[in-house]
């Protein structure tokens, strides 16, 4: 696997491969890397003839009180691991590299999407998500981009800013990948004491309870997110509940009655740690 760290390199190493005719998949990373992961990167190799993927923990999506500094960075682990599922080449760029030593005037930002969920919460976080991924696929030019469910908001303006750019980029959205108690994987799961690890299941039981009562028929968002919150506040009495929504799998908007699909999501603080889940309901 070639590691790369510069953008006039990466552009000729993705130069060539496009002239050899070949399909280019690409799988964007703050690196810490776990089976979630390389669910994307497998996706992306049973799709393309190469696997680009990329390491940068993007300072332009970490508000100012978020976890930038102590976000945990497994270098040589990541190489690893991206190597052994046939990974052709890491993008693993300096900030500098990215965005040039005086810094970006220039940002890519959806409107609407980001007013929902997550971005309620970290405002500037989507604008910097959409900026480097538009960057990322100037740079990488692949055909197709890999992305997990696990952040569906993420994933949902992605694709819109990916059409209403023209960028010439499939997005696939892969399922998320578990622990086998429940527990969505994350990078920052290593955050948890072992207490905090068992607390944080609280949030896929609660999920789970949604499902549960929707399948008995239960089609009211406000119903289920009441018994969502008394589910996680039982499981894991002093965690902070950010939001649970049950929202527009499209326009993120919040259901009034679950009528076709909807995805019920939540973002809950254990500890000092915020954990993200989801769930989709047809
Ligand atoms: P991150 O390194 O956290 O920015 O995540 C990089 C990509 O991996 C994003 O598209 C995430 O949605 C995806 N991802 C993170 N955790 C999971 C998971 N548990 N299952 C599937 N995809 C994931």
């Amino acid at each position: 696997m070639q590691v790369i760290e510069t953008i006039k390199e990466m552009r000729a190493v993705t130069a060539k491969y496009r002239t050899e005719g070949k399909t280019i998949g690409f799988v964007p990373t703050m690196g810490a890397l776990h089976e979630g992961h390389m669910s994307l990167v497998r996706a992306a190799r049973a799709e393309n003839d190469i696997v680009i993927a990329s390491v940068f923990v993007n300072p332009t999506q970490f508000g100012p009180n978020e976890d930038y500094t102590r976000y945990p960075r497994t270098f040589d682990e990541d190489c690893e691991l991206l190597e052994r599922e046939g990974c052709g080449a890491l993008f693993f760029p300096s900030p500098e590299e990215m965005y040039g030593m005086a810094g970006s005037l220039t940002w890519v930002s959806v409107d609407q999407l980001p007013e929902h969920l997550c971005g309620l919460h970290r405002p500037d976080h989507f604008q910097g998500v959409t900026t480097v991924v538009a960057k990322f696929f100037n740079i990488v030019d692949p055909h197709r981009a890999y992305f997990g469910q696990k952040d569906y908001q993420q994933s949902v303006i992605i694709r819109r800013m990916t059409a209403d750019l023209n960028f010439p980029v499939e997005i696939r959205v892969m399922p998320i990948v578990r622990e086998s108690d429940g527990l969505a994987l994350s990078s920052r799961n290593r955050y948890l004491s072992a207490d905090e690890r068992l607390k944080a299941l609280a949030l896929v039981d609660s999920l789970r309870l949604a499902e549960q009562l929707y399948s008995q028929g239960e089609k009211n968002p406000a119903v289920l997110t009441d018994m969502m919150q008394r589910s996680i506040l039982g499981g894991a009495p002093n965690a902070k509940i950010e939001y649970i929504a049950v929202v527009h799998p499209d326009t993120l908007e919040p259901l009034k009655t679950i009528k076709g699909t909807a995805v019920i999501a939540l973002a809950v603080v254990i500890g000092t740690t915020r954990l993200i889940d989801n769930v989709i309901i047809e």
